[in-house]
Protein backbone atom coordinates (compact mmCIF):
# COMPACT_ATOMS: atom_id res chain seq x y z
CA UNK A 1 0.00 0.00 0.00
CA UNK A 2 1.52 3.40 -0.95
CA UNK A 3 1.68 5.96 1.97
CA UNK A 4 1.32 9.70 1.08
CA UNK A 5 4.54 11.57 1.98
CA UNK A 6 4.23 14.01 4.70
CA UNK A 7 3.38 17.50 3.54
CA UNK A 8 5.94 19.63 3.06
CA UNK A 9 7.03 21.88 5.98
CA UNK A 10 7.47 25.26 6.41
CA UNK A 11 11.07 25.40 7.22
CA UNK A 12 13.21 28.26 9.06
CA UNK A 13 16.35 29.33 6.44
CA UNK A 14 18.93 27.39 7.27
CA UNK A 15 21.82 30.27 7.59
CA UNK A 16 22.20 30.54 11.29
CA UNK A 17 20.94 33.31 13.25
CA UNK A 18 22.99 36.23 13.94
CA UNK A 19 24.30 36.16 17.12
CA UNK A 20 24.55 39.95 17.74
CA UNK A 21 21.59 41.15 17.39
CA UNK A 22 17.84 39.75 16.23
CA UNK A 23 15.65 42.32 14.67
CA UNK A 24 11.75 41.38 15.35
CA UNK A 25 11.45 39.51 12.31
CA UNK A 26 14.53 37.00 13.48
CA UNK A 27 12.66 37.27 16.55
CA UNK A 28 9.41 36.44 14.72
CA UNK A 29 10.98 33.59 12.73
CA UNK A 30 12.78 31.86 16.07
CA UNK A 31 9.41 31.98 17.79
CA UNK A 32 7.34 30.31 15.00
CA UNK A 33 10.13 27.60 14.53
CA UNK A 34 10.04 27.04 18.22
CA UNK A 35 6.41 26.65 18.85
CA UNK A 36 6.69 22.97 16.60
CA UNK A 37 8.78 21.17 19.24
CA UNK A 38 11.38 20.82 21.90
CA UNK A 39 13.76 19.99 18.48
CA UNK A 40 13.49 23.70 17.78
CA UNK A 41 14.36 25.31 20.72
CA UNK A 42 18.01 27.11 20.18
CA UNK A 43 21.28 26.31 22.08
CA UNK A 44 21.76 28.50 24.95
CA UNK A 45 25.32 29.74 23.46
CA UNK A 46 23.25 30.65 20.15
CA UNK A 47 20.94 33.32 21.97
CA UNK A 48 22.00 37.01 20.29
CA UNK A 49 23.34 39.64 23.17
CA UNK A 50 20.61 41.65 21.83
CA UNK A 51 16.89 41.68 20.94
CA UNK A 52 14.75 44.40 19.39
CA UNK A 53 11.32 44.38 19.76
CA UNK A 54 8.14 45.43 17.57
CA UNK A 55 6.48 48.67 18.40
CA UNK A 56 3.56 46.44 18.97
CA UNK A 57 5.13 44.57 21.56
CA UNK A 58 6.24 47.07 23.38
CA UNK A 59 2.77 48.56 23.47
CA UNK A 60 1.46 45.41 25.06
CA UNK A 61 3.86 45.61 27.46
CA UNK A 62 3.46 49.37 28.54
CA UNK A 63 -0.57 49.27 28.29
CA UNK A 64 -0.24 46.68 30.58
CA UNK A 65 2.03 48.37 33.10
CA UNK A 66 0.35 51.43 32.59
CA UNK A 67 -3.14 49.46 33.89
CA UNK A 68 -1.26 47.07 36.81
CA UNK A 69 0.01 50.50 38.25
CA UNK A 70 -3.55 51.72 38.65
CA UNK A 71 -4.82 48.93 40.21
CA UNK A 72 -1.83 46.97 41.40
CA UNK A 73 -3.77 44.22 39.58
CA UNK A 74 -1.52 41.58 37.51
CA UNK A 75 -2.44 41.47 33.70
CA UNK A 76 -1.65 38.58 31.71
CA UNK A 77 -1.97 38.30 27.55
CA UNK A 78 -1.13 34.62 25.41
CA UNK A 79 0.60 35.54 22.45
CA UNK A 80 -0.87 33.27 19.72
CA UNK A 81 0.11 32.24 16.45
CA UNK A 82 -0.88 30.92 13.10
CA UNK A 83 1.57 28.37 11.40
CA UNK A 84 0.19 28.82 8.15
CA UNK A 85 0.20 32.64 7.93
CA UNK A 86 3.76 32.47 9.72
CA UNK A 87 1.98 35.08 12.39
CA UNK A 88 1.81 35.82 15.68
CA UNK A 89 -0.64 37.08 17.49
CA UNK A 90 -0.75 39.91 20.63
CA UNK A 91 -4.09 40.22 22.19
CA UNK A 92 -5.94 44.00 22.32
CA UNK A 93 -7.35 42.81 26.05
CA UNK A 94 -5.33 40.80 28.59
CA UNK A 95 -7.09 38.86 31.17
CA UNK A 96 -6.77 40.10 34.79
CA UNK A 97 -5.00 37.88 37.08
CA UNK A 98 -7.25 37.19 40.03
CA UNK A 99 -7.38 39.83 42.47
CA UNK A 100 -4.64 41.83 43.31
CA UNK A 101 -2.00 39.65 45.10
CA UNK A 102 -1.43 39.84 48.73
CA UNK A 103 2.41 40.10 49.59
CA UNK A 104 3.39 36.96 51.17
CA UNK A 105 6.65 35.37 51.91
CA UNK A 106 8.88 37.81 50.55
CA UNK A 107 6.88 37.93 47.19
CA UNK A 108 3.78 38.06 45.05
CA UNK A 109 2.02 34.10 44.20
CA UNK A 110 2.97 33.57 40.27
CA UNK A 111 0.80 33.85 37.91
CA UNK A 112 -1.97 31.11 37.97
CA UNK A 113 -1.96 28.80 35.49
CA UNK A 114 -5.42 27.85 35.27
CA UNK A 115 -5.92 31.37 34.54
CA UNK A 116 -3.24 31.35 31.11
CA UNK A 117 -5.36 27.88 30.42
CA UNK A 118 -8.90 29.49 30.05
CA UNK A 119 -7.35 32.44 28.06
CA UNK A 120 -5.29 29.58 26.06
CA UNK A 121 -9.00 28.35 25.21
CA UNK A 122 -10.57 31.78 23.78
CA UNK A 123 -7.15 31.80 21.72
CA UNK A 124 -8.21 28.34 20.04
CA UNK A 125 -11.98 30.13 19.66
CA UNK A 126 -10.16 32.75 17.65
CA UNK A 127 -8.54 30.17 15.04
CA UNK A 128 -5.56 31.09 16.76
CA UNK A 129 -3.17 27.53 16.36
CA UNK A 130 -1.91 27.67 20.03
CA UNK A 131 0.16 30.24 22.23
CA UNK A 132 3.89 30.91 21.67
CA UNK A 133 4.36 32.28 25.03
CA UNK A 134 2.67 34.16 27.62
CA UNK A 135 3.09 38.31 28.94
CA UNK A 136 1.94 39.84 31.53
CA UNK A 137 2.61 42.86 34.38
CA UNK A 138 3.87 42.65 38.19
CA UNK A 139 2.49 45.14 40.95
CA UNK A 140 5.07 46.92 42.14
CA UNK A 141 6.45 45.80 45.60
CA UNK A 142 6.74 47.96 48.16
CA UNK A 143 7.99 47.72 51.75
CA UNK A 144 7.75 51.38 53.31
CA UNK A 145 7.72 52.73 50.17
CA UNK A 146 10.72 51.28 48.93
CA UNK A 147 11.21 49.37 46.08
CA UNK A 148 12.03 45.77 46.14
CA UNK A 149 14.40 43.20 43.86
CA UNK A 150 12.23 44.89 41.05
CA UNK A 151 12.36 44.24 37.43
CA UNK A 152 12.57 40.54 37.18
CA UNK A 153 10.87 37.41 36.87
CA UNK A 154 9.54 35.76 39.38
CA UNK A 155 10.47 31.88 39.99
CA UNK A 156 7.25 30.95 39.51
CA UNK A 157 7.36 32.45 36.02
CA UNK A 158 10.46 30.83 35.41
CA UNK A 159 8.54 27.63 36.16
CA UNK A 160 5.66 28.42 33.55
CA UNK A 161 8.98 28.34 30.68
CA UNK A 162 10.43 25.59 31.88
CA UNK A 163 7.74 23.30 31.71
CA UNK A 164 6.19 25.12 28.87
CA UNK A 165 3.03 25.73 30.10
CA UNK A 166 2.11 28.42 27.73
CA UNK A 167 5.15 28.27 25.13
CA UNK A 168 8.77 28.21 25.61
CA UNK A 169 8.50 32.43 26.38
CA UNK A 170 7.56 34.54 29.20
CA UNK A 171 7.43 38.19 29.25
CA UNK A 172 6.91 40.77 32.10
CA UNK A 173 6.58 44.36 32.10
CA UNK A 174 7.73 45.14 36.40
CA UNK A 175 8.40 48.36 37.38
CA UNK A 176 10.35 50.33 34.83
CA UNK A 177 12.40 47.11 33.54
CA UNK A 178 11.28 44.55 30.62
CA UNK A 179 12.44 40.88 31.14
CA UNK A 180 11.97 37.70 28.81
CA UNK A 181 12.81 34.45 29.40
CA UNK A 182 13.50 31.51 26.44
CA UNK A 183 13.55 28.40 27.63
CA UNK A 184 16.36 26.70 25.52
CA UNK A 185 17.36 23.17 24.29
CA UNK A 186 19.47 22.60 27.14
CA UNK A 187 17.09 23.49 29.84
CA UNK A 188 16.87 21.54 32.70
CA UNK A 189 12.78 21.34 33.63
CA UNK A 190 12.17 21.03 37.57
CA UNK A 191 10.03 18.18 38.88
CA UNK A 192 8.62 19.80 41.28
CA UNK A 193 4.80 21.55 40.76
CA UNK A 194 4.44 25.26 40.50
CA UNK A 195 3.76 26.46 44.07
CA UNK A 196 6.53 23.76 45.65
CA UNK A 197 8.87 25.17 43.13
CA UNK A 198 8.10 29.08 43.40
CA UNK A 199 8.28 28.84 47.88
CA UNK A 200 11.76 26.93 47.51
CA UNK A 201 12.75 29.72 45.94
CA UNK A 202 10.57 32.94 46.86
CA UNK A 203 11.87 32.65 50.57
CA UNK A 204 13.00 35.24 52.74
CA UNK A 205 15.84 36.29 52.90
CA UNK A 206 15.27 36.66 48.92
CA UNK A 207 17.85 35.78 46.89
CA UNK A 208 19.37 39.09 45.02
CA UNK A 209 19.02 38.69 41.14
CA UNK A 210 17.12 35.29 41.70
CA UNK A 211 16.45 35.28 38.02
CA UNK A 212 19.72 35.54 36.71
CA UNK A 213 20.55 33.00 40.14
CA UNK A 214 18.14 30.60 38.36
CA UNK A 215 18.42 31.53 34.80
CA UNK A 216 22.05 30.21 35.16
CA UNK A 217 20.81 26.97 37.16
CA UNK A 218 18.17 25.72 35.03
CA UNK A 219 19.64 27.06 31.16
CA UNK A 220 17.42 29.70 30.58
CA UNK A 221 18.69 33.07 28.17
CA UNK A 222 16.96 35.55 30.19
CA UNK A 223 16.89 39.49 28.84
CA UNK A 224 16.56 42.70 30.31
CA UNK A 225 15.29 46.18 28.63
CA UNK A 226 14.03 49.40 29.35
CA UNK A 227 10.92 50.78 28.97
CA UNK A 228 10.54 50.66 25.15
CA UNK A 229 14.14 49.67 24.88
CA UNK A 230 16.06 47.06 23.28
CA UNK A 231 15.95 43.70 25.66
CA UNK A 232 19.54 42.71 26.35
CA UNK A 233 21.29 39.18 28.00
CA UNK A 234 22.14 38.91 31.20
ZN1 LIG B 1 5.27 37.01 37.19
Amino acid sequence: MLVEPPEKEVRLEKAPLPSNKWDYQTFKEYLLAQARGREFLLPLNEFPREIEFFEDWHRTFNRMRDATEQDDIERVALVGYRLKQRAIYLPNEHVVARTARKFERGGYRPVDPILTLIQQLSSFAEGLDDSIGILHSHPIEKVFGLRLFGGRLSAGDLHIVLRSACGSMIGVADGRVNSIAFKTRESVVPGDPQDKFYDLWEKEPQPQKLDELLAQKYNIALYKGAINGVLKRV
